[in-house]
C-alpha cells in the first residue's frame, strides 16, 4: 500500500499538527517488555482493529508486530498483482512507522484466495514462536470475507501447536502458551463478539487515523469504490484525512462501553473511542491479573 511517490516526513506531520508522532517511545523501567503479535488477513486489518492499542503498547516500550497473512494483491478496482502487493507492503511499513510499532510483516499469500492449509498454519506458528509472543490477536472465524475467516481459523489452529516440538521442528517451540484473543467485529452468528477487555484509545486516536491514512490504496481508493462513495473522497491530503476521520470515527458501542466501565470505572464515561478484545478459549486462559498485565492501561 504505497502512500504516494514520497514518504510522509516529520515536516508533513508537523504541518498537520502532529509533530509528537516523530518522538521516540518512552522506555519502560521495570518488567521486560510485553511481546504482542497481531494477525490480519490484509495489510490494513490489524491497523483497523488494534492500531490504537498497538500505539499505546508501543509508547510504553512494548514490542508489537503486525502480520498480514495475505499480500493484498487483489482488492482494488484498477490495480492488481505484484505491483499492488508492492504498493500495499510499502503502505503497511509507513503505517507501522506512524503507529510506532516494531514490525509489520506482509506474508506472500494471494489476496482473496487464502485457505486454512497446513503450509500457512506453519508460517503462522513460526511467526508466533519467533516473536516469543505473550499475546496473540486475530480475527474471529466468523466474518463476511473468507480471508478474514480463514485467518481466524489459521491462528486458532496454532493455539496449541506453538508448544508442540515435533510440529514445525525448524523453529523452537514456545514453553509457555501465549494468551490468544479475538479482535472486535460486528458479526452476530453463531454468536456475537464478547468484549472481555476494552481499551480507551482517545489519547492515540489521531495516531490510529494516521496509520489508516497510510493505506492510501485501501481507504481512499478501494474501500470507497466498493462502497460506491469514491466521488466523496477529497483529493487534497488534509481534507482527505478529515474525511477519513469522519468516515471511520465510530464511537464505542453499548457492549464496549459496559466493558470500559468494568476496566476504567467512572473514567469510562468520558471515553469516545475504544478497541475491544475477546479471550479465545484455546491458548492460555488469563485471569484478571494477567489481563491487567497484558493491557497495562487501566490504572
Ligand atoms: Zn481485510
Amino acid at each position: 500500500m504505497l502512500r504516494s511517490p514520497h514518504r510522509t516526513s516529520a515536516t508533513v506531520l508537523a504541518a498537520l499538527g502532529l509533530a509528537a508522532l516523530a518522538s521516540p517511545p518512552a522506555a519502560r523501567a521495570a518488567d521486560p517488555p510485553l511481546r504482542i503479535i497481531v494477525f490480519g488477513a490484509h495489510p490494513d486489518d490489524c491497523d483497523e482493529t488494534t492500531g490504537g492499542t498497538a500505539a499505546l503498547w508501543a509508547a510504553k516500550g512494548h514490542q508489537v508486530k503486525f502480520v498480514a497473512v495475505t499480500n493484498g494483491d487483489a482488492g482494488h478496482q484498477s490495480e492488481g498483482g505484484g505491483a499492488l502487493a508492492k504498493r500495499r507492503r510499502a503502505e503497511a511499513q509507513e503505517s507501522a512507522r506512524r503507529l510506532g510499532i516494531a514490525e509489520y510483516e506482509v506474508l506472500d499469500n494471494h489476496d482473496g484466495e487464502l485457505e486454512p492449509t497446513l503450509p500457512v498454519r506453519l508460517e503462522i506458528i513460526r511467526r508466533i514462536r519467533r516473536w516469543n509472543a505473550d499475546l496473540v490477536i486475530a480475527p474471529r472465524p466468523n466474518d463476511y470475507h473468507p480471508d478474514h475467516r480463514y485467518t481466524g481459523v489459521l491462528v486458532q489452529d496454532t493455539a496449541y501447536m506453538v508448544m508442540v516440538p515435533n510440529v514445525c521442528p525448524d523453529t523452537p517451540p514456545l514453553r509457555k502458551n501465549p494468551v490468544f484473543m479475538y479482535a472486535q467485529d460486528h458479526f452476530q452468528r453463531p454468536n456475537p463478539f464478547r468484549p472481555d477487555v476494552a481499551v480507551a484509545i482517545d489519547s492515540v486516536y489521531e495516531k490510529k487515523i494516521l496509520g489508516l491514512d497510510a493505506h492510501v490504496s485501501q481507504f481512499y481508493e478501494w474501500l470507497p469504490w466498493i462502497e460506491g462513495v469514491l466521488d466523496s473522497v477529497p483529493k487534497e491530503p488534509a481534507a482527505r484525512l478529515a474525511w477519513l476521520r469522519k468516515e471511520w470515527g465510530r464511537p464505542a458501542n453499548a457492549d464496549v462501553r459496559a466493558a470500559l466501565r468494568k476496566w476504567y470505572g467512572p473514567r469510562a464515561d468520558g471515553v469516545t473511542h475504544a478497541e475491544a478484545f475477546e479471550v479465545c478459549e484455546y491458548g492460555r486462559q488469563p485471569g484478571e491479573t494477567d489481563l491487567r498485565r497484558l493491557f497495562p492501561f487501566f490504572d
